[in-house]
C-alpha cells in the first residue's frame, strides 16, 4: 500500500476541514498533512481514511477522529524534543503525529494484540517511539518525569499517578467523563501542589479500562 497523489490531495482537503473547525497551530496541520492515515486503517475502511471521522481498528477500538487528534495535539503544545507519554497506543496514528512534530514519544497500550501490531507497524513507516504493554493508569514511573502527557481514551478523572509523573510546567491533555461523552481537559502543572485545569469542548472516546482482558 502506497501513498499516492490522490491520498495527498485528500489530506489537503482534510486539513482544510479541520482548520475550518478551529485548528490554528500550523505545525499540527503540517503533521496531519504528512501522515498517511490510510495506512493505519483496516482494509475495509481505507476509502474513508481522509474523512473527519473515527473508525474501528480491531480489538473493539478506534482510530480517533482527525479533528480530535488535532485538538489534543494543539492543546499539548508540542515542542521539539518534548518527552511525551501517550496512554492508548491504538493504531499509532496519534503517536505518529507527535513523532512527526519531533516529540520523543513513550506510548502505553493495554491490549496485547494492538500493542504488538502497532509496535511492528509504526517503525516500518518511519515513526519511531517506545512501546509499552501495560496499564496507562499507572503511567511509567521509572521513566518519569514527562514534559507532556496525553490520554487518548475516556477516563472518569485524571489519574493522580499521571499528574505525579508530569514535570512542573508540563501539560496533560485528557478526555474526562464517565459516560459516552467526555470533556477535553488541559491540566497545566504549576507546582507540586497546584494545577490549572481548563475545558476545551466535548468529545467521544472509547473508555479507559484498568483490567486487561
Ligand atoms: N491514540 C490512538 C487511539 C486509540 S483508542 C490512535 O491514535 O489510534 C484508545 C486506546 O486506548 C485503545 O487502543 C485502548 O485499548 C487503549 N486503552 C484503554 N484503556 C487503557 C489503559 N488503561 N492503558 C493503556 N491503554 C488503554
Amino acid at each position: 500500500m502506497q501513498d499516492t497523489f490522490k491520498h495527498q490531495g485528500l489530506r489537503k482537503k482534510l486539513i482544510e476541514t479541520i482548520s475550518q473547525k478551529g485548528i490554528k497551530q500550523q505545525k499540527v496541520l503540517v503533521a496531519i498533512g504528512k501522515i498517511p492515515r490510510h495506512l493505519f486503517m483496516d482494509n475495509a475502511f481505507i476509502g474513508f481514511a481522509y474523512e473527519d471521522n473515527a473508525f474501528p481498528i480491531g480489538a473493539g477500538q478506534t482510530i480517533s477522529q482527525p479533528f480530535t487528534v488535532a485538538t489534543q495535539t494543539e492543546l499539548l503544545d508540542v515542542k521539539q524534543h518534548d518527552k511525551i507519554l501517550e496512554i492508548g497506543t491504538g493504531s499509532g496514528y496519534q503517536a505518529a503525529v507527535l513523532v512527526s512534530m519531533e516529540g520523543v514519544v513513550y506510548t502505553i497500550e493495554r491490549q496485547k494484540e494492538l500493542y504488538q501490531k502497532t509496535k511492528e507497524f509504526l517503525p516500518k513507516i518511519g515513526y519511531n517511539c517506545k512501546f509499552f504493554y501495560g496499564d496507562g493508569y499507572k503511567g511509567l514511573a521509572t521513566l518519569a518525569p514527562f514534559d507532556k502527557i496525553i490520554i487518548t481514551c475516556g477516563a472518569s478523572e485524571i489519574p493522580n499517578a499521571l499528574i505525579n509523573q508530569l514535570k512542573i510546567g508540563g501539560k496533560l491533555v485528557a478526555p474526562i467523563g464517565s459516560g459516552n461523552i467526555q470533556e477535553m481537559k488541559l491540566l497545566e502543572k504549576i507546582s507540586d501542589t497546584e494545577n490549572r485545569i481548563t475545558t476545551h469542548g466535548k468529545f467521544s472516546f472509547v473508555p479507559m479500562l484498568s483490567n486487561k482482558n
